[in-house]
């Protein structure tokens, strides 16, 4: 089977993991923080907060905003459920904003059209959660400018974007955000196993977010509530959790940080090359926003005839095509129809579910590989 996605480890990454096998420290030693340094530096943000999965990230995100009961988060339908489950862990209530059906991004004008809504009912959201699909970042400027004006926070889940540029400058600079998150499972664009990490400019939120990811312990004598009682001495100033990101894990994000840049340009010759051999079959390659440049993690593709797209997918997954969906538009899910989401609730995130197939690219990715998805594809929908 040809995976959707897979990670590409290196003999530098190997190396880079196993001299912290041998050293001092495994967790808790100098690689996490010079693994924050060189994702907070790629990104131009100020501050960067590793932690063990973009899940965690998006939690402590929201804590750190003070997100809790009686609070709404806002993001988009078609996302990894891990966006809006973030919410419901500190207690807020979820919603959806529909998405924009070129780029499959949430819709900066059903984002308005929404947020007045809100703002005459006394129901306005405290966090917005854009997620920038595929790699491809979100209209950051009219969703930023949105949110001040609403007096809403935004915290971008960019797991899918790093490598990635809106407007030239890279995806996580927080220039229209208070926090963006990233994820570093293996299918995305550079791996730790499992981990993410935290980019803000904000010296306060990144304080908070990084006790909230060790226990909420401090060991700053300022942020105490009398003077220490010894050199031993700490205090719990906030209700934490264990989020911490091993040593070795840093070690191989910071190794896959030296290839960022050829991942992604390998991701772009094969999105070209997809655009240009699938342009004749009846589907709709993905479309390229002129001001983005996409970190390209997914290409998702969408069938002119929904009819067809549960066969399409049995017949290619049995040719040996790993062809995923990415995704199940979340307020379907179970979970969230028992909180009163429905069938029709956000149609174009449902009209895109019924045509939408992610085929395989990553970074390892063989024109061979390429060619015979290629052909395989042609052969299914002729
Ligand atoms: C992968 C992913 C997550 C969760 O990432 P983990 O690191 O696996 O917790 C969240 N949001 C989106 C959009 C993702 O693709």
């Amino acid at each position: 089977m040809i995976p959707y996605g897979r990670q590409d480890i290196s003999q530098n990454d190997i190396e880079a993991v196993t001299a912290v096998l041998r050293s001092d420290f495994l967790t808790q030693g100098p690689v996490v923080p010079s693994f924050e340094a060189a994702v907070a530096g790629w990104s131009g943000a100020k501050h960067g907060i590793a932690v063990n999965s973009a899940t965690s990230a998006l939690h402590i995100a929201c804590l750190a905003l003070d997100l809790g009961p009686g609070d709404r988060l806002w993001t988009s339908p078609i996302t990894f459920v891990a966006s809006a489950n973030c919410g419901l862990y500190c207690g807020a209530t979820v919603d959806f904003v529909d998405i924009d059906p070129a780029t499959y991004n949430m819709s900066p004008e059903r984002l308005e059209e929404k947020l007045s809504a809100a703002k005459r009912t006394g129901t306005l959201p405290k966090i917005i959660v854009p997620v920038h699909m595929c790699g491809q970042s979100c209209d950051m400027e009219a969703i930023g400018s949105l949110a001040r004006a609403y007096g809403v926070a935004i915290i971008e889940d960019a797991s899918h974007a790093i490598g990635g540029h809106w407007q030239g400058a890279p995806v996580g600079n927080c220039a229209h955000s208070d926090i963006t998150v990233f994820s570093f499972h293996p299918v995305k664009i550079i791996t730790t196993a499992e981990g993410g990490l935290a980019t803000t400019n904000d010296p306060e939120l990144a304080a908070r977010m990084e006790r909230l990811r060790s226990h909420g312990i401090t060991r700053d004598p300022d942020l105490m509530t009398h003077a220490p009682d010894g050199p031993w001495y700490y205090q719990q100033i906030d209700l934490g959790l264990n989020y911490r990101m091993t040593e070795m894990q840093a070690a191989l994000g910071l190794s896959q940080m030296d290839r960022l840049e050829q991942f992604v340009a390998h991701r772009h010759t094969l999105a070209d090359r997809y655009d240009a051999a699938l342009a004749d079959l009846p589907l709709t390659t993905p479309w390229r926003h002129p001001n983005s440049h996409s970190a390209c993690h997914l290409y998702i593709v969408t069938l002119d005839d929904p009819t067809r797209h549960r066969e399409a997918f049995e017949a290619l997954r049995s040719k040996g095509i790993g062809v995923n969906l990415h995704y199940i538009p979340v307020h379907l899910q179970p979970y969230y129809r028992n909180m009163g989401f429905s069938p029709g609730d956000f149609p174009l995130s449902e009209a895109y579910y019924s045509r939408a197939m992610s085929i395989p690219l990553f970074a390892t990715m063989t024109e061979v590989q390429q060619e015979n998805v290629i052909g395989t594809l042609e052969s299914v929908l002729e």
